[in-house]
């Protein structure tokens, strides 16, 4: 039986774990089976690895709607961030005011309620990013 997406993904949401191909050393986020650069060359060889969550801010929108279930400021900022290990990612940027907020600013991952669903409190979590110090 096939694990819905969402529980298989939450140790590596929550850890920003990925792989390290053994054979070209290729990260990536969220982590993957087999490299898309070597193929079946890499089976066997995708080692677990933990990003540091530094990175900077590639481009980014400022969203003023935000769905209703996530419990989120408006307006509020969607980055897309590379991370120093060369994976990009894309979340939410907070901690700044959307004025405020620089291409290329350096950012650190941070862990946060991402919202919550229904009145049984199905509460999500997962990084974001914020300007490093
Ligand atoms: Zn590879």
């Amino acid at each position: 039986m096939a694990i819905p997406r969402f529980w298989r993904e939450i140790p590596s949401r929550y850890n920003l774990i990925g792989t390290k191909c053994g054979s070209c050393g290729k990260v990536d986020f969220p982590p993957r089976e087999i490299c898309p650069d070597c193929g079946r060359k890499s089976l066997g060889k995708m080692h677990s690895f933990r990003l540091s969550g530094k990175g900077s801010l590639v481009t980014f929108a400022v969203v003023h709607d935000a769905p209703a279930q996530l419990e989120m400021q408006k307006p509020y900022v969607v980055g897309i961030f590379e991370m120093d290990e060369g994976v990009r990612l894309t979340s939410q940027l907070i901690s700044v005011e959307p004025g405020d907020v620089k291409i290329g600013m350096r950012v650190q991952a941070v862990f946060r309620k991402l919202g919550q669903q229904g009145e049984a409190g199905v509460i999500h979590y997962g990084y974001k990013f914020r300007p490093s110090l």
